[in-house]
């Protein structure tokens, strides 16, 4: 399911002020993708998706689904396309008097869906997360990870086109995070779902996205392929969110996905390189072709689904002139620079 929102534009009345929650957004969440959403707390998200899942009406603007207008359907309608629809959140929101099963037959039974057919679904649903041994469990007796899992399999009972995952790993360690996302992005391409995943993380969003809008301030900062984001970000939100992601040597798993500090000091340029293109063979031809050195203060590499991006914090010392030169070079070999400012 292709999801469209053109011109949305939601203001709340506050008792001391009006807050503009959702600046004129519009976005294309192409079908058959995890399609990311981030921005910082207060950023429009949750009130973004409200409004993309119809639970809430746009003060202005449209939202589309395969070209159908779905922000302005009648009451019946409407309890039809929210059954197209799954969502998960942060905190799971499973009913703790049921079975672990109980609860993913729950949106089953209010469909009125015969008995037989539930138990076979449930069945099914069970494998799908990989939970069939923990069908009679109580809630309280099931990690935070495997209240994720029922919680994904209920989301999907009814079979939906579109799964709205909302801050669904916050709570999760980050081993936890990673088995879920790797979950969602399973079930998305056995299940031709288009899911859309709201995260403050940039790790979400490189572990499990496709695509990525970032918001900031109720308004989309930019958008485009989680690598093309990653390789050459264009925004300060966006520059900010990656310079946060996994950012040192102290945190335990940084090793081997995250950044690796050598330097106390930040350096001065943020190289982002593209797969196949290594920093080393690129530090050294420059260093040889131009009168610069290079400092490196830190670097890593991120893993996304489909590509690997090497980032390199570096100082480069030499004359203005070369310098500049230098830089203008690694340019051209499609490495992207940016002047970060860090102290020498
Ligand atoms: P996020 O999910 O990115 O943290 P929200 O969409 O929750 O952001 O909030 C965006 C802004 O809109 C915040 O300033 C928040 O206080 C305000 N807001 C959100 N929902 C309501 C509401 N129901 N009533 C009043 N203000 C709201």
């Amino acid at each position: 399911m292709e999801i469209k929102i053109k011109n949305l534009i939601r203001t709340y009345y506050q008792s001391d002020k009006t807050v503009e929650a959702v600046k004129n957004v519009s976005l294309n969440i192409p079908s058959n993708t995890v399609y990311g959403i981030i921005g910082k707390s207060g950023a429009g998200k949750s009130t973004l998706v409200r409004l993309i899942s119809l639970l809430e009406k746009p003060d202005s603007g449209e939202v589309y689904f395969n070209d159908k207008r779905v922000d302005n359907l009648d009451k019946k309608e409407m309890i039809n396309q929210h059954r197209q629809m799954g969502m998960i959140f942060q905190n799971f929101n499973l009913l703790s008097s049921r079975t672990a099963a109980k609860n993913i037959a729950y949106p089953l039974e209010i469909c009125k869906t015969p008995k037989d057919e539930i138990n076979k679904r449930v069945k099914e649903l069970l494998e799908l997360v990989g939970l069939s041994d923990r069908a009679n469990a109580p809630i309280s007796t099931l990690s935070g990870g495997q209240k994720q899992r029922i919680a994904i399999a209920r989301a999907l009972a009814n079979k939906p086109e579109i799964l709205f995952c909302d801050e669904a790993t916050s709570a999760l360690d980050p081993q936890t995070t990673r088995s879920i996302l790797q979950l969602i992005r399973d079930i998305q391409k056995k299940m031709n779902l288009t899911v859309v995943m709201i995260t403050h993380q940039m790790e979400v969003v490189r572990d499990a996205c496709d695509r990525v809008a970032v918001l900031n301030d109720g308004a989309v900062v930019e958008e485009g392929t989680v690598a093309d984001i990653f390789s050459n970000p264009k925004s300060e939100t966006t520059k900010d969110f990656l310079s946060h992601l996994n950012p040192i040597a102290d945190e335990e798993d940084s090793s081997d996905d995250g950044i690796v500090r050598w330097s106390e000091h930040g350096g001065k340029y943020t190289l982002r390189f593209i797969d196949e293109k290594t920093g080393e063979p690129v530090i050294s031809t420059v260093s040889k072709k131009f009168d610069v050195t290079f400092n490196i203060r830190a670097g890593g590499i991120q893993h996304l689904p489909q590509k690997d991006i090497g980032t390199l914090i570096v100082d480069i010392n030499g004359p203005d002139a070369e310098v500049e030169k230098a830089i203008e070079y690694i340019k051209t070999l499609g490495v992207n620079v940016e002047i970060t400012g860090g102290k020498a």
